[in-house]
């Protein structure tokens, strides 16, 4: 089935479901039980209607028989003196013929049989025996013996014709074992012209039988189809239906069967073909609703799940967002924890990206985002879960190896990728990524865990000079209560002015003289001891306590400086601070406040500063050397090294990173490239100094190579202002006392 009909379309169907089939129901078993009422009603109206026929049939055998006895013949005939022959052709026969009586018995006024007709025959009565006792009842109703329940009619006249009308009764009865309308009356004189003969008058007694020409003309005219006698030979059939016909005590004389017409079932017959259109149309009708219920199930769930899709998709990148990885995270947290194989993830965060955003604008940014998580997804394998946390950082969840060996090279291996020039628009952009990488074993808590030591070990490879991978260790977690103790403690130090400055002396290519002192912090902590730059310079720059640290030192160093008028002074200023909007104003303000010369002030900042922020840069450079400021490369060769910065920036200096010096004597590629950076700094006009000379090799090396100033232990380290001061004297001095001999020596 269909996921998303799973999804909602039971719970819409079941309904509709079942209101149809009780419809249907409903419609099915009206039509049946109307149908059956219908039947039962024309079954009751049939069977009254049998019967009110057998009743008029009384009445009307009654009137055939009055007509023939009601008249003065008839006295003469059959009281005065009894004429067999008129009986048999007036009476017997008119009324078997004409009106197809079965039998006629006449009794004289003594009660005995006088005449009896069977079939045309006129027969003697004693030859019926025992059937004539039958006939004992209507005798005696006529006779008058009176009879509970008799319909007996007493002779009278009739009210509008005064015509008389004989003592009368007919009865349903059973006659030779057959029902039969049994009818019997006085002889009446139609007026009283006639002399009566004393005693009662004689009886004439007609049977009809109710049977096979009679019921099958009652079948014809009642429309009861096959109407017919039951007895014990022909019993009813399961489709007859049938008739008690009862005598007037109630006694059952016969019982009658015939095939109802059933008028329901016929309707039911007629209805069926239009009931099952109407059933088809409804089903048909609920069909179609099912279908469109579950098409807009199917719609709803549809759009729910692309909402869904939305919600934890990244747009700009189209990487599942912070939420589906979290969700994911949980889930792979669950499986390892029961049992599966190890997993990990790896926290990326890009180096520099948030100048690409100020500098050359959100399209760019969003441009690079794009880019970056297409290099990811090509760099992993599809088991692998890339996502954008957001802003600058990006997450893998990988199951491809918990070996850390193989994560770092993972790692290392995404870095590089993501180091590569981007080219976007008419821009060339060079960002740089930290990774911090965690496993998840069984040990593993819960996803925030995971996320806060991915974070450690970030933080740590941030720390550690960006562009390079950490892998999470328990002691970070340590370490990172601690980097947050001593954040604290260095912005009571900024506060308090607990901070120191060191100078270490610039020196001139001969190593002779101090041209220049370069300012360094130091923090004296009343319970570490010294802590060194390297530590707490990046604690400063992730907190930005650099920015008022910086101030300071600049503050500071010029005030200091203001005593060695024939020195420069160099003073290291961080990235981060650099990118102040207001960085260049407050170099302002504080050379105005300290009264110190600007031409003596060289600001040392490094490649990080420029990447990414090229136009920025150079703007804030252009103003600070409008101020007389001078502008030294620090650090140059462990960076990015790119050419285009030298030629495009005003650097006034350039300072080989020690790595390189230290290296001379080691690697011929150091010096070659020394050879080349020092070349390089004198064609574009710049001086070149070199940086951790630390003996005469190098000193030897450097000067040979043609650099111009030294710094390093070889020539000093970095001293108190004191110090400082005392070797300028020295050196002041020393070339006071120099002079005159060299004076007198060329002179
Ligand atoms: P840097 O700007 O390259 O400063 C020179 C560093 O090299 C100093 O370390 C100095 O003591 C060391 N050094 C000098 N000569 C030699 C040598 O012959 N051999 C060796 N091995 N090292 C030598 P320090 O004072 O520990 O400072 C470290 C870094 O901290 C500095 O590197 C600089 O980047 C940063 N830093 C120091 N003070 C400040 C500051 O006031 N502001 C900013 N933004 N950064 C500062
Ligand atoms: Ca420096
Ligand atoms: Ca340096």
């Amino acid at each position: 089935m269909h996921p998303l009909w799973n999804y909602a379309g039971p719970t819409a169907a079941a309904p509709i479901i079942l209101i149809v089939a009780v419809a249907v129901v409903c419609v099915v078993t009206a039509v049946y039980s109307s149908a059956h009422r219908a039947d039962v009603v024309a079954i009751d109206q049939e069977r009254q209607l049998f019967l009110r026929t057998i009743n008029e049939r009384r009445g009307q055998v009654l009137r055939e028989a009055e007509n023939i006895v009601t008249s003065n013949e008839a006295v003469r005939r059959m009281w005065t003196a009894f004429d067999p022959e008129w009986m048999q052709h007036r009476v017997g026969l008119r009324l078997r013929t004409f009106f197809g009586h079965d039998y006629v018995f006449v009794l004289d006024p003594k009660d005995r049989f006088v005449y009896a007709l069977r079939g045309l025959d006129s027969v003697p009565p004693r030859e019926f025996g025992k059937d004539l006792d039958a006939l004992q009842t209507v005798v005696n109703d006529v006779r008058g013996h009176h009879r509970a329940g008799a319909s007996v009619e007493i002779q009278s006249a009739d009210e509008k014709t005064g015509v008389a009308r004989p003592t009368r009764t007919a009865r349903v009865q059973k006659f030779m074992g057959r029902p039969a309308v049994v009818a019997a009356l006085g002889v009446v004189p139609n007026d009283d012209k006639i002399q009566l003969p004393p005693g009662p008058s004689p009886i004439l007694i007609t049977v009809s039988l109710i049977n096979g020409p009679f019921l099958d003309d009652l079948s014809e005219r009642l429309k009861l189809p096959v109407l017919r006698l039951v007895d014990a030979a022909h019993p009813a059939l399961p489709a007859e239906r049938t008739i008690d016909l009862r005598d007037d005590e109630g006694k059952e004389v016969a019982k009658f069967a015939w095939t109802p017409n059933w008028p329901g079932s016929q309707i039911v017959e007629k209805v069926v073909p239009f009931v099952g259109v109407a059933v088809a149309g409804f089903l048909l009708l609920a069909g179609f609703v099912l279908r469109y219920i579950r098409r807009a199930t199917a719609t709803i769930a549809a759009g729910e799940a692309r909402l869904r899709q939305l919600a934890m998709q990244d747009p700009l990148s189209g990487l599942p967002n912070r939420s589906l990885f979290g969700e994911r995270l949980e889930a792979l947290i669950r499986e390892v924890r029961q049992g599966g194989a190890s997993a990990a993830v790896l926290s990326i965060d890009l180096d520099h990206f948030k100048d690409v955003n100020d500098t050359l604008g959100h399209h760019v940014g969003d441009a690079l985002i794009g880019a970056v998580a297409q290099r990811l997804c090509r760099a992993l394998r599809s088991d692998d879960l890339v996502a954008r946390l957001g802003g600058d950082e990006f997450a893998v969840l990988t199951t491809a190896t918990t070996d850390l060996e193989r994560l770092g090279g993972m790692a290392q291996r995404m870095i590089t990728t993501l180091s590569a020039p981007y080219i976007i628009g008419t821009n060339t952009l060079v960002i740089g990524a930290s990774i911090g990488v965690v496993v998840i074993d069984r040990t593993t808590h819960d996803a925030p865990d995971v996320m806060r030591y991915a974070d450690m070990a970030l933080y740590r490879a941030k720390n550690e000079g960006r562009n390079r991978a950490c892998i999470y260790d328990a002691a970070m977690n340590a370490d990172l209560t601690q980097r947050k103790q001593l954040e604290n403690d260095l912005r009571q130090a900024i506060k308090n002015g607990h901070l120191a400055l060191a100078y270490q002396p610039l020196v001139s290519a001969d190593g002779q003289r101090v041209v220049g002192v370069e300012a360094l912090c130091r923090w004296p902590h009343k319970e570490r001891g010294q802590v060194p730059p390297a530590q707490f310079i990046p604690i400063a720059e992730r907190s930005e306590l650099i920015v008022p640290l910086g101030e300071w030192v600049l503050r500071q160093a010029c005030l200091q400086a203001l005593q060695w008028p024939q020195v420069i002074l160099a003073v290291n200023v961080s990235a981060i601070q650099f990118r102040r909007p207001n960085f260049v104003e407050t170099v302002e303000r504080i050379l105005a406040d300290t009264g110190f010369d600007p031409s003596r002030l060289e600001l040392e900042i490094t490649e990080s500063t420029l990447i990414g922020n090229v136009d920025g840069a150079e703007n804030a450079m252009r103003r600070l050397k409008g101020l007389g400021v001078k502008l030294a490369l620090d650090d140059f060769g462990t960076g990015y090294s790119s050419l285009l910065y030298l030629r495009s920036f005003p650097f006034d200096k350039l300072k080989i990173d020690r790595s390189f010096v230290s290296s001379i004597e080691k690697a011929a590629d150091a010096a070659s490239i020394v050879h080349a950076i020092v070349s390089l700094g004198r064609g574009l006009g710049m001086k070149v100094t070199a940086e951790g000379v630390e003996n005469a090799d190098q000193q030897l090396f450097l000067r040979a190579a043609g650099v111009h100033s030294m710094q390093g232990f070889y020539f000093g380290r970095p001293a108190t202002a004191d110090e400082i001061t005392q070797r300028l004297e020295q050196q002041a001095s020393q070339a006071q006392s120099h002079r005159p001999r060299l004076l007198a020596v060329n002179g």
